[in-house]
């Protein structure tokens, strides 16, 4: 494995590179990423603008595609789909479709994006893609794209899709299940790059035409796999056509990151993982803001260079008892004061392992209210395939967890002989 060479992650410089070590001229360069990264082909012979013999070539070179594979996939009851993709190591990471309703102007999911979008979109045309959704079945589930026509296409509104950076996570968050597996790796580029291909092709869509969202909400810290995180980044806007203003990534609040990523030419937004009002809690909640404090924290944010119609998001998890106090509200009121933001509320997703409790729905409001008093826009974030464990904070590897049995499991290609723990 360590001999072969993926083109799926590679940008433009390196297959020109590539291409002229070969003897090529330097347009093959283009074609390959245009199979790669628009056709989203999965093997050298797909790549039909180039002669088989430089195919050959390649493939004799220890060249490969490297496209992600799909291993498992979930659907939850509202239309959310749960991926298990896997690399050629063996190792694999989440990656969750969210049909239509969630994702928003943001991309993060709140409802200020879907106030922003509303206008730009066809009513009707999302309430026939719902529908759709849910009555794709099994045939729409494993063959998505056969059941698509041309007409369908723009259709799909707001879906978005949420992508893992590493196989696991360093940042020890209390409660969040991706946290309980540790680290194992950073991912690479393209295997970023390929989740987002693989889905796609998956879904039968294709952005620019279909509008996909994007965030870097999956698995993993992104600022501290930040090359690879930002390398994809670049390669998402500029090779597979999706907008720069629709990728969102949150950070669990790596303070010289967060100051790095505001001086990138091309970027996505930025999203915060607040989760508490004061140190205190913030520490017992996020053992990092022990290195970065919420001073820190919201120092960077407040330098951070925003461009036209751009905000800072600030996520925050309410636990039952917890964070969720009145006061918690007025504080996190004072600390974002003067700050160009909105705040996305997500009230605790359970998950086994998981020693919190989810608030009540008046208890989310009431702190929603506190903070929209306080002229802080703040929108709670509709939990999405809950049921599945795709929800926010509940990506741990499929093969660990015990699905709900009424779940319908597809297992799309046998698992690796390999076993999958945590
Ligand atoms: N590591 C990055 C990216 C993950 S984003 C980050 O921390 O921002 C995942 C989002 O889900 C974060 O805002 C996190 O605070 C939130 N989250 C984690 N566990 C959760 C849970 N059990 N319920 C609801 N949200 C959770």
């Amino acid at each position: 494995m360590d001999s072969t060479l993926s083109l799926l992650g590679m940008d433009r410089e390196e297959l020109t590179a590539l291409v002229s070590n070969a003897g090529q001229p330097s347009y093959r360069a283009k074609q390959i990423m245009d199979a790669v990264y628009r056709q989203r082909v999965e093997t050298l012979e797909e790549i039909s603008t180039l002669s088989r013999e430089f195919r050959e070539k390649l493939a004799a070179s220890g060249v490969e595609v490297g496209a992600a594979r799909i291993e498992k996939k979930f659907k939850s009851v509202d239309g959310t789909v749960r991926y298990l993709i896997g690399f050629g190591d063996g190792q694999s990471v989440e990656t969750v479709w969210m049909p239509e309703g969630d994702g928003g102007e943001a991309g993060d999911g709140s409802e200020a994006g879907k106030e922003a979008e509303s206008e730009a979109s066809t009513s009707g045309a999302k309430a026939q893609f719902l529908e759709e959704g849910f009555n794709a079945g099994l045939e729409g589930l494993l063959h998505p794209a056969k059941n698509r026509t041309g007409q369908d296409r723009g259709k799909l509104g707001r879906s978005t899709i949420c992508i893992s950076s590493q196989v696991g996570c360093a940042v020890d968050c209390q409660f969040c299940l991706t946290a309980l597996l540790g680290v194992k790796r950073n991912l690479t580029a393209g295997e970023i790059v390929g989740q987002v291909c693989v889905v796609l092709k998956d879904q039968g869509v294709s952005p620019p035409e279909d509008r996909i969202n994007l965030v870097f909400m999956g698995m993993g810290e992104p600022f501290l796999n930040y090359e690879n995180f930002m390398k994809a980044s670049r390669l998402l806007v500029e090779a597979v056509g999706i907008a720069e203003r629709r990728m969102t990534v949150s950070t669990a609040g790596i303070v010289p990151r967060i100051h790095d990523f505001g001086e990138e030419k091309i970027r996505p937004k930025l999203a915060i993982s607040l989760n508490a009002s004061n140190d205190a809690l913030r520490t017992r909640l996020m053992p990092l803001n022990k290195k970065w404090n919420l001073e820190m924290l919201i120092a960077v944010a407040r330098d951070f260079p925003l461009r036209a119609r751009e905000w800072v998001t600030f996520e925050y998890v309410l636990l039952g008892g917890v964070n969720d106090h009145p006061e918690n509200a007025r504080e996190t009121a004072e600390l974002l004061r003067g700050l160009r933001c909105k705040v996305n509320l997500i009230a605790l997703n359970p998950g086994p392992g998981i020693d919190f409790t989810t608030p009540s729905g008046e208890r989310v409001a009431a702190f929603q209210e506190i903070l929209r008093a306080a002229a802080i826009p703040a929108f709670v974030r509709r939990p999405r395939g809950r049921d599945i464990y795709a929800a926010c904070g509940q990506l741990k590897r499929t093969v660990e967890i015990a699905t709900s049995p009424v779940v319908r499991q597809e297992q799309i290609s046998p698992m690796p002989s390999a076993p999958h723990e945590g």
